[in-house]
């Protein structure tokens, strides 16, 4: 039997060298992204090519990186491409792809211990909580994304009310209420059907045009549930509503939230970072009273996949809604399994990946004025589409602008289409097929609109002239065919 198993490389100096080469390839891919289309659907040859049976064999890691090169780099989904603006998706940095190396690198576990990476995610945590004005003693986490946030947030705000009964033995006849707007992201009623509540008590409250929670029916909602025999424990307020980017009158919800004794969490994962840009700050004021913000620096931060973040006031409900004493997580005074701050005590994870690093460098590398700035930049893009929308005849703004995402429609030469919902799910498949630009659909008042959401900070003006210019053409062809 060989006595050496180890993966490491028999040479050292081979591997540098591909190495090398695979990042000089990134580094091209990166610097030439605008030349190449946003996205294009992958061949079945590339499909094809790529599956094939457990590999029992090893085989060389330049041939391996050669098929990658071949079947996968080509065609990603088009987040980091300046054209891209279909849902809400961050474009990622070089700094953070450099990061994520040195990560990968180290290969840390950030369940707990005592090692410096826990400290740089507590910098972080540091960091975020002077960007939100909350106390020393708030608490928070790197997980995957706001979905996991909020869910988290849920279960944080479950023990405020139930304290570690609702651990151990379940809702018991508890009936916990939840609210908020009609426009909240559907992972908020996810995260109540996770966590046995049941996706039916949350209370979907109306909002205005502009997708803001209207405070008096919340109040409403509330009192009637009281009278009832339910027990209103959670208000979510959004900042950025994932279909238009409406923002909840934040104080106005810590007010109610107050008054009733509620748990105030605020879904921010689009436009929570807003707070770094000085101009939009402001329409985020409230959000400093909230008890849990759930947001995501791989969205307007920049940073890459995947970097969202969880941040509680109150730190000692937020370890006793997750900590478990299992012996094989006991602390020590000293050594490895010291350390007075174990994430695996703040959430479900035990593995965990240095996410915190990835983040770290991009805050320290550019410095939050200049991704403050890129924000701006989005939603001066945005402002400047909508004008661009507003005077181009054959095409209607279907929601007012408030951040960075514009909601339009192709209405045609003449009067609208009587199958506009379909036009416009057309020109949007034409768009993504034609790789300049890729907007997205949703709905709006029970209508197909096309919506551009500017997240990515190589998106520039030539981009914006792309969309109006490739809608409009793509809008008449369309027109023409289902006329021929
Ligand atoms: C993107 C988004 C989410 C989900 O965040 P993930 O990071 O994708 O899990 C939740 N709420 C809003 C408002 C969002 O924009």
């Amino acid at each position: 039997m060989s006595s050496n198993v180890s993966l490491d490389p028999a040479d050292w100096s081979a591997v540098r060298g591909q190495g090398h080469r695979m990042l000089d390839d990134l580094f091209d891919h990166l610097q030439g992204l605008r030349a190449q289309p946003v996205w294009r659907e992958p061949p079945a040859a590339a499909r094809q090519g790529f599956r094939e049976a457990l590999p029992l064999a090893p085989s060389a890691l330049e041939q391996v990186h050669e098929t990658f090169l071949e079947n996968v780099l080509p065609y990603s989904s088009g987040n980091a491409h300046p054209g891209f603006m279909g849902w809400v998706q961050g474009g990622g940095t070089v700094v953070g792809m450099l990061a994520e190396m040195l990560a990968g690198g180290m290969n840390s576990n950030l369940g707990g211990r005592d090692h410096m990476p826990l400290e740089v995610e507590q910098q972080v945590l540091a960091w975020t909580r002077q960007m939100f004005g909350f106390p020393d003693t708030a608490s928070g986490l790197f997980l995957t994304g706001a979905s996991q946030a909020n869910f988290l947030a849920t279960l944080v705000a479950r023990m405020r009310v139930l304290g570690g009964g609702g651990r151990t033995a379940g809702l018991g006849e508890a009936r916990l209420t939840a609210y908020a707007s009609r426009a909240v992201h559907g992972c908020v009623g996810r995260a109540l059907d996770m966590s046995g509540i049941g996706s039916l008590q949350l209370r979907a409250v109306p909002v205005d045009d502009h997708h803001r929670i209207d405070l008096a029916t919340l109040r409403a909602a509330i009192a009637a549930d009281r009278q009832a025999g339910c027990t209103p424990f959670l208000i979510v307020g959004t900042a950025g509503t994932v279909d238009i980017g409406g923002i909840d009158d934040l104080a106005g919800l810590a007010d109610i939230a107050a008054d009733e004794d509620v748990h105030f969490h605020v879904d921010g994962a689009l436009a929570a970072l807003g707070v770094l840009a000085p101009s939009l700050a402001p329409r985020l004021a409230g959000i400093e009273r909230a008890d849990s913000i759930a947001f995501d620096w791989h969205k307007w931060g920049q940073t890459p996949y995947d970097a969202g973040f969880l941040l509680v006031r109150d730190g000692e409900l937020h370890r006793r809604t997750f900590a478990s004493d299992a012996a094989y997580l006991q602390r020590a005074a000293r050594g490895l399994a010291g350390g007075d701050w174990w994430p695996c005590d703040y959430g479900p994870d035990l593995s965990r990946s240095f996410r915190a690093l990835k983040t770290w460098f991009t805050l320290k590398t550019y410095g939050t004025a200049a991704l403050g700035a890129v924000i701006e930049h989005t939603c001066a893009l945005a402002r400047e589409l909508a004008d661009r929308i507003a005077a181009e005849p054959e095409l209607e703004l279907a929601a007012p602008v408030q951040l960075n995402i514009v909601c339009f429609r192709y209405r045609g030469p003449d009067a609208p289409a009587a199958d506009a919902d379909a036009l416009n799910a057309e020109i949007v498949a034409e768009l993504q097929a034609g790789g300049d630009v890729a907007p997205s659909l949703t709905r709006i008042d029970g209508r197909t609109v096309i919506r551009a959401a500017i997240v990515n900070h190589r998106t520039d003006r030539r981009d914006i002239e792309a969309l109006v210019a490739s809608t409009l053409s793509a809008g008449r062809q369309c027109t023409r065919r289902r006329a021929a």
